[in-house]
């Protein structure tokens, strides 16, 4: 299905029609994967519309493009009224957010100061993984494509470059009729997914790999963590053998995109049942309660539209 476009979009300080938020075909980005960017989530809740965590991705993007040492025409707090202003001039209240600053135009050389470009797109974007998988799980499958080792591209930030990883890890996925793709290590060990942390339950404790398995630092990820340590249920962040994708009772991958997404089937082995588990329901519960008003919000994570 084509994609419906929005009407607007927000460059480099003004609101503009999407149409016209273009770029020279020479900026360093198009040829280096020179950008950072972040995928936010806005929610239309019983309070009205709220973004959820809108700074601390922010912040992220910001981490992200010192990592790369590029200079930022903005602050934390100016893109953040982007994204507010880009939504309301779209008339959502329900939306994904995708703030971008790349190296434009104004040099070639792979070291090259260029000025620094900033957009933020939005639109209106349901499960990212397919229409019932909340519900029903997909099935997934390790990748033949490891991520990058240390030292090498930083996981750490959520840089263009490093979604050519993504892509390989997906697309095979997709190309072999899996859901989705998990990535091992250059240890061998499990990573995460092409877009997604990982969770694994064993007798109701959580087990999630540690930022040292060239993961994102998820936004989801810290936040599962944290409702599920607040509401009684185990974290334990270690590394993990392949094989216990295949050993665990349930899997459920998380992320800006992806939500909670649980997975029933890994290599076309069974998870636990082969359905969504229990404990995955109880952290869905808590996570999707935020936006419906039963989850507490004690950690201020709901930013409103309307600030
Ligand atoms: N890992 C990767 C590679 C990702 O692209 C994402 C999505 N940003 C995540 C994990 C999940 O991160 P978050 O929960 O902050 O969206």
């Amino acid at each position: 299905m084509a994609m419906q476009y929005p009407e607007f979009i927000w460059q480099n300080g003004r609101i503009k029609p999407w149409a016209e938020a273009t770029t020279h075909v020479m900026s360093h980005a198009l040829h280096y994967g020179s950008s950072v960017f972040e995928g936010i989530r806005c929610y239309d809740t019983p309070a009205g519309p709220q973004i959820f965590r809108l700074t601390d991705h922010n912040k992220r993007l910001f981490q992200s493009a010192k990592i790369y040492d590029m200079a930022m025409p903005y602050t934390v707090a100016e893109i953040n009224s982007a994204c507010r202003e880009v939504i309301k001039a779209n008339t959502l209240r329900k939306a994904y957010l995708r703030p971008l600053a790349y190296r434009g135009l104004g040099g070639f050389g792979l070291s090259a100061d260029t000025p620094t470009d900033m957009t933020v797109a939005t639109w209106e974007m349901g499960p990212y993984l397919g229409p019932d998988v909340l519900e029903t799980g997909i099935d997934a499958c390790v990748s033949s494509w490891q991520r990058f080792a240390p030292n090498t591209i930083p996981a750490g930030a959520k840089a263009g470059g490093n979604y050519l990883s993504g892509q390989l890890i997906a697309r095979e996925a997709r190309r072999l009729g899996f859901g989705e793709g998990i990535a091992l290590a250059s240890t061998g060990l499990l990573s995460e997914g092409a877009g997604e942390n990982l969770f694994l339950v064993f007798d109701g404790v959580l087990h999630t790999t540690p930022v040292a398995s060239a993961i994102l630092n998820g936004i989801t990820r810290h936040s599962v963590i944290t409702l599920a340590q607040d509401n009684g249920i185990g974290v334990i962040e270690r590394d993990l053998p392949r094989e216990y994708l295949y050993l665990c009772d349930e899997l459920f991958m998380v992320g800006t995109a992806a939500e909670i997404t649980p997975i029933r089937s890994v290599d076309g082995k069974p998870v636990g049942s082969g359905k969504p588990g229990p404990v995955t329901g109880r952290i869905q519960e808590l996570f999707f309660g935020l936006f419906q008003g039963k989850t507490e919000d004690k950690y201020g994570w709901l930013e409103p539209l309307d600030a």
